[in-house]
């Protein structure tokens, strides 16, 4: 079997393919027999040996209108499945090739992502606003009622009418604190110490978690149901500005006008530290489930101050109220002394924005007096 001498392809007849033979024998010699038909592609001289996929390549790009394969194969005149074959080769070396109805290389790359502009006057709803402590350890030698007073101070001047308290509001009573304690043993004085010392300030409303350890040793020690005993004693103390809200950890859902809402959890953590602030309450956040993740956590237990964003949760860690005890020297843990202000939006699909906070830090009690920042004081 010869080829066509005109084209190369294999040959029909008298050393010409079906095409040109056919041209041939109706009369047409020179230019008008070697002429490309309209639906050929020359291919450039310099050029000689490109391979099918190349062709197909050129052809496509020049192509002003899609092609289907059966097109390309009546075209280069091989059979459909060396020319799906070719496509194919063709996607696998890189080429941009758009398989849809028809056969195209588009010029452009498709873009993956459509353009989308955010509408951020959206973003706007309700205002939500709190002062946040924990670790405050009433009742140990230790606890800073100079910090504590002057953290609601801050929050009456700013209008804050609720402050969240991630539990330890009192030191309560084990072996090891027993000498560290300003009040007589038992829990009755210990919640007539919080009841009368817990800052009170005009507008403003307190609710707390009970943690488990420290008033949660007492749920052990005694039998006594913390949350509802600390409550009685506020009620009968005239506290109304005091609620204790719940054991360990309560939740809080922030309702926008849309009546769709976000959840804030407030909560004491148990456990020992990590050397790392953020260890141990990222695991908590990566221990929830997808449906169960708070979008503001608040935990308190470790005595630290931090801001982190874990698996898109606001979470603070509101420092503490206590100096660093000979427990915590001993063990190397660094108090963190202060507290928080937190103050964002809920907008109408109940989602959170504008996420801000103030950490109010402090030193020790001889930095005020060298300072002169003591009340009175000029
Ligand atoms: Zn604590
Ligand atoms: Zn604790």
């Amino acid at each position: 079997m010869t080829d066509c001498y005109i084209c190369g392809k294999p040959a029909h007849a008298k050393k010409m393919c079906s095409t040109h033979y056919h041209r041939y024998m109706e009369g047409k010699r020179g230019d008008e027999l070697t002429a490309p038909t309209s639906r050929e592609q020359k291919i450039p001289e310099d050029a000689p040996q490109k391979t099918l996929e190349d062709a197909i390549h050129q052809k496509l790009l020049k192509s002003k209108i899609e092609m289907s394969y059966e097109d390309l194969s009546n075209h280069f005149n091989v059979g459909m499945k060396t020319i799906r074959d070719a496509v194919k080769k063709l996607e696998e070396h890189g080429i941009n090739v758009s398989i849809d109805e028809g056969i195209s290389i588009p010029k452009d790359l498709p873009l993956e992502v459509e353009t989308t502009r955010i509408d951020v006057t959206k973003f706007e709803g309700d205002t939500y606003q709190f002062g946040v402590t924990a670790d405050n350890h009433l009742c140990s030698k230790y606890y800073r009622e100079d910090v504590l007073n002057a953290l609601y101070d801050i929050w009456e001047r700013d209008g804050v009418t609720k402050v969240l308290q991630a539990g330890n509001m009192i030191d309560g009573e084990f072996r090891f604190n027993k000498f560290d304690l300003v009040t007589r043993p038992g829990l009755d004085a210990q919640a007539e110490f919080l009841i009368n010392e817990w800052p009170r300030r005009k507008g403003i409303t307190t609710e707390f978690v009970c943690g488990h350890d420290h008033e949660g040793w007492y749920v052990k020690a005694v039998g006594v149901n913390i949350v509802q005993y600390l409550q009685n004693k506020a009620d009968a103390g005239g506290r109304d500005d005091m609620k204790f809200v719940g054991y360990m950890e309560h939740d809080y859902e922030l309702k926008g006008k849309g009546n769709h809402s976000s959840r804030m959890r407030l909560s004491h953590a148990g456990g020992g530290s990590t050397y790392a602030i953020s260890y141990t309450v990222q695991k908590i956040v990566e221990s929830y489930q997808p449906n169960e993740k708070p979008t503001i956590l608040l935990v308190g237990h470790f005595h630290k101050s931090e801001y982190s964003y874990p698996r898109a949760v606001h979470v603070i860690q509101p420092g503490c109220t206590e100096d660093q005890t000979p427990f915590m020297r001993q063990k190397r843990l660094e108090a963190m002394v202060g507290g928080y202000s937190v103050k964002f939006q809920v907008d109408p699909k109940g989602i959170v924005h504008r996420f801000n906070y103030e950490f109010h830090p402090f030193y020790d009690r001889d930095f005020y007096k060298r300072w002169k920042y003591i009340q009175g004081a000029s």
